[in-house]
């Protein structure tokens, strides 16, 4: 069949759906959405939408459905996995332009928006009423992205990841049908967990276009610090005695010595070298503040720290966490052009040490020009490699260090995505991750998706 008549007749019937200009078919348009911000092979789809109400996204899905197009749905194009890049073509549904924040549920601490809004300018807009959504994956990912990836960030240690920050959906289905799921209680126990698993299914079961979340207040005090250790195993061990302590870090993050050497590069940032862990707390009052940070700085020292810069003021403090946030993008500069590979394995805290540990020693025996750089404080770790486009040797090893990578997790109670979600890049490991679990998996996409059509290619192992 001849792709390029099917999408004249799809494209006209879709320009009766949506205005036309809410329809593109211009090789612009298309290569824009044909990667996302990974290095996984691009691909276009067919036809860009940008869909403004929930109603024209039923009505989209209906077509498809019914013609067989694959859908691919878009938030901000900033994952990692290559979960949004439509590898079977077909439509692309740019949600940004359902944006709006719908209810600010101010007495609740609950706000319910459509998937298009980024989650800094929601933050932005929310810091009116003192309130914050916590889930911080630093990119300006939009919600809908968050909550189909389950992304999570530096927060996590504290206020749990996207899912655990979700209350109800409104989620359009292959079929076209809209459903609504959980409610605005946040106790809640009635019947199947819809709204939990939409979350983290990459646009593979449905389309959100409607979230309540949780909000928390902005907290009235914050100190951060920054520690030094001598290897990358005692900084880590240091993170699972401050968790174990019952202390309560906002973010407890770990870069190994070559991260802190390349974010150094950056003219702004100057951190003491070495494996660096940089940490956040917060509280209601100075004094219990000021407690917190004594016996942060007491355990610290106790484990051969050797450096402890305490009482960050609020610029720094913003400085601090702005150069993490950059830190990919630092790593980008440093090796301009050339092709790179992050893992995102986690496991149980009390694994995190010998997680961090046996990190460091593969990335030496593998001889790669990696670093690490992780939420250490909920056992996340990621480890960002870069190698020329032409240099098969360092691609392989790359890719060895990741396998080795999950494996290890696999073996110490974890996972191999903690959390950019599988995409196209860990869709190999999820029959040894999930065994028999992969199957039901596949069942429930099929009892959703009959035809397949929600971004194929994705998650399941071909
Ligand atoms: C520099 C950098 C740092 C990052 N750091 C982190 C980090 O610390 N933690 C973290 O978790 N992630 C991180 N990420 C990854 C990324 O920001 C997150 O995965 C984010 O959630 C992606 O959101 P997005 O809006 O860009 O979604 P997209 O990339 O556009 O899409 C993500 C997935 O969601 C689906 N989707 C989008 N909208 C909808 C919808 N309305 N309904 C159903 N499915 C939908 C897409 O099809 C795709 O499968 C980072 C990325 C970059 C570039």
């Amino acid at each position: 069949m001849c792709a390029q008549l099917v999408a004249i007749d799809i494209v006209h019937e879709l320009t009766t759906l949506l205005s036309s200009e809410r329809v593109s078919v211009t090789t612009a348009d298309r290569s824009l959405h044909a990667v996302d911000q990974s290095a996984h092979t691009p691909h276009m789809p067919d036809i860009v939408l940008w869909p403004e109400t929930t109603a024209e996204v039923s009505n989209i899905l209906k077509l498809a459905n019914q013609q067989r197009l694959p859908v691919t749905a878009w938030g901000a194009g900033t994952s990692i996995e290559g979960n949004p890049i439509p590898v079977r073509g077909g439509l692309l549904l740019n949600m940004q332009r359902m944006s709006q924040i719908l209810a600010v549920h101010e007495n609740d601490f609950q706000v319910t928006v459509q998937p298009g809004l980024y989650y800094k300018d929601m933050n932005r807009m929310l810091a009116q009423y003192g309130l914050f959504f916590p889930p911080d994956p630093g990119a300006n990912a939009s919600i809908g992205g968050m909550l189909a990836n389950n992304a999570a960030g530096i927060r996590t240690v504290k206020y749990g990841a996207t899912r655990e920050n979700v209350l109800a959906l409104e989620v359009v289905l292959a079929n076209g049908q809209i459903i609504r799921t959980g409610s605005r209680s946040v106790k809640q126990s009635s019947g199947y967990d819809l709204t939990h698993l939409i979350v983290g299914s990459e646009g593979t079961l449905g389309i959100i276009t409607e979230a309540t979340l949780k909000l928390y207040p902005i907290p009235a005090f914050f100190s951060a610090a920054t520690a030094v250790f001598p290897t990358v195993q005692e900084a880590a061990q240091v993170v699972y005695e401050i968790i174990g302590s019952g202390l309560e870090p906002n973010a407890l993050e770990l870069l190994d010595e070559t991260a802190v050497a390349i974010i150094n590069t950056d003219p702004s940032i100057n951190l003491v070298p070495g494996p660096n862990l940089f940490m956040e707390f917060s509280s209601a009052s100075e004094n219990s503040l000021g407690e917190t940070m004594a016996q942060v700085q007491a355990i610290c020292e106790e484990s051969d720290c050797l450096n402890f810069g305490a009482g960050i003021g609020q610029d720094a403090r913003k400085k601090l966490w702005e150069a993490r946030h950059r830190l990919f993008e630092i790593h980008l500069h440093h090796f301009p052009g050339e092709d790179f590979l992050l893992a995102d394995v986690s496991v149980p805290i009390s694994q995190y040490p010998t997680l961090a540990k046996a990190t460091a020693q593969h990335i030496a025996d593998l001889g790669l020009k990696g670093s690490i750089i992780s939420h250490a404080g909920d056992g996340n770790l990621h480890t960002a490699v870069f190698f020329p486009h032409s240099d098969t040797r360092s691609r392989d090893c790359a890719n060895q260090l990741n396998k080795r990578l999950v494996e290890l997790a696999l073996a110490l109670g974890g996972t191999s995505t903690g959390e950019h979600g599988v995409g196209i890049g860990k869709a190999k490991y999820m029959a040894q991750e999930h065994g028999p679990a992969l199957e039901v998996m596949r069942q429930i996409k099929r009892a959703l998706d009959p035809n397949g059509i929600l971004n194929p290619g994705k998650i399941f192992p071909e």
